[in-house]
């Protein structure tokens, strides 16, 4: 079993390491770290992967690519924290480089898996879904055995934790946005992880956003956009730290910087509004090309 599931993982991170060459941090080792509150950091330096502990267990939030599994796995441990009490996994979309590493840190914790809708529907098939702007591009990871579904603004709870899903679809039809609330020396804040906002298509997809057959494409797209602008937003994180100069902040932090750099209310305001700007990009693109 345990051969089985070293050729499985060698397998797939060769497939991985070929599409991500250009990416060297999505595997760099990252020393786990408190974001604020009851809220950590355990991804790798390159790809977020977000803890919450609650009185009653963890929430895990993206568990980064498959080979990464063993870093997620042991970042959460150095914190203190054991496997087995991560009760809850969320993903932010269903793409290797997110959730390719679910399904290990499902089986080796035993905790339950919950995305949107359509995120849980291409979880369970290992990223090979077809309404995926980056079908046959984006690399296909082990899929999610079991996933319950949370609607739109539902929540789903740990403890004395609460984690409400914003569906933001656009860069994947599942994409997903989450909120929650961590308190620090009585000082409670808004906590956004909000999804990547990218107009990617597969290289000689025929998939196109503007594609008029499809006019809800671009009408969620913006909608999930405007929702991000509006939330409530103390600290933003995102699944590559570096869409909200998010190690920076922290390294400013760090640094002893006052006031604390990780907090900005106009953070998810201004992500939204560079993912307008990549969206009105990749329209006018296509309307350009053949
Ligand atoms: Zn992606």
């Amino acid at each position: 079993m345990k051969l089985l599931r070293h050729a499985l993982f060698g397998c797939l991170a060769l497939t991985a390491a070929s599409a991500h060459a250009d990416h060297p941090e999505w595997t760099q080792p990252q020393k786990p770290f408190r974001v604020y509150g009851n809220t950590y950091y355990v991804g790798t330096h390159g790809l977020s992967s977000i803890l919450i502990r609650s009185a009653d267990g963890l929430i895990l939030i993206d568990g980064t690519l498959p080979e990464n599994a063993p870093q997620v796995e042991a970042n959460i441990k150095a914190l203190g924290f054991r496997l087995k009490d991560v009760k809850l996994i969320l993903n932010s979309h269903a793409h290797s480089d997110h959730a390719g590493a679910i399904a290990a840190i499902a089986r080796d914790s035993g905790a339950r898996v919950v995305a949107s809708e359509v995120g849980a529907k291409e979880l369970m098939v290992g990223g090979h879904f077809p309404d995926d702007p980056q079908f046959g591009e984006a690399p296909e990871y082990p899929p999610v055995s079991h996933v319950d579904v949370v609607p739109d603004n539902g929540v789903v709870r740990v403890g004395d934790v609460t984690v409400t899903a914003h569906y933001t679809p656009g860069h994947t039809p599942g994409s997903t946005s989450w909120t929650w609330e961590s308190c620090e020396s009585g000082r409670c804040l808004h906590m956004v992880y909000a999804d990547s906002l990218g107009a990617f298509t597969a290289d000689g997809s025929d998939y196109r956003y503007s594609d008029p057959a499809h006019l809800e494409r671009v009408t969620n797209y913006r909608h999930g956009i405007a929702v991000i602008a509006a939330l409530p937003c103390d600290i933003l994180m995102s699944p590559h730290p570096d869409q909200s100069d998010f190690l920076e902040r922290v390294a400013r932090r760090d640094a002893g910087v006052k006031p604390n750099p990780l907090i900005d209310t106009g953070a998810c305001r201004a992500y939204a509004e560079e993912g307008t700007r990549k969206l009105d990009a990749k329209l006018a693109k296509e309307r350009a090309g053949p």
